[in-house]
Parts: C-alpha cells; structure tokens; sequence
C-alpha cells in the first residue's frame, strides 16, 4: 500500500512557476498560505493541476529519487 503511494507521487511532473514578488498563494498539500516561489504539481495520475509550496516540492522531490 504504501509502495503504491510512493509510486502515485513519483508519477506526477512539477514544474516550477516564479510568482510575482509579494503575491501570496496557498499550498495545495500542506495548506499553509506561503509566498515566494510556487510549484505547479501535475498529477498523471488525476490530470489535476496542484499548486504546492517549496517545502512540499523538496518533500515530492524526496520521494521521486526514493524511487528512482
Ligand atoms: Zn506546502
């Protein structure tokens, strides 16, 4: 099961998008409100499109090489 989660978020694209300096966004998996750079998180799985944070982008990132 949890090799099945692994697999899902490895099977994702992140692409980083610059947001304009002082424009706030909120973190689609963590939920904080954070400004800075943002990372758009396009699951295969689903087709949605998540906008993400640094932090979780690192934590995706983290899983991706796990896996790979
Ligand atoms: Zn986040």
């Amino acid at each position: 099961m949890k090799k099945k989660l692994l697999l899902a978020l490895a099977a994702v694209m992140v692409t980083a998008s610059l947001t304009a300096c002082g424009s706030s966004f909120t973190c689609e998996m963590c939920g904080e409100e954070k400004t800075g750079t943002s990372y758009t998180f396009k699951s295969t799985a689903t087709g949605e499109d998540m906008t993400i944070c640094e932090d979780c982008y690192k934590l995706v990132n983290d899983v991706m090489n796990a896996v790979n």
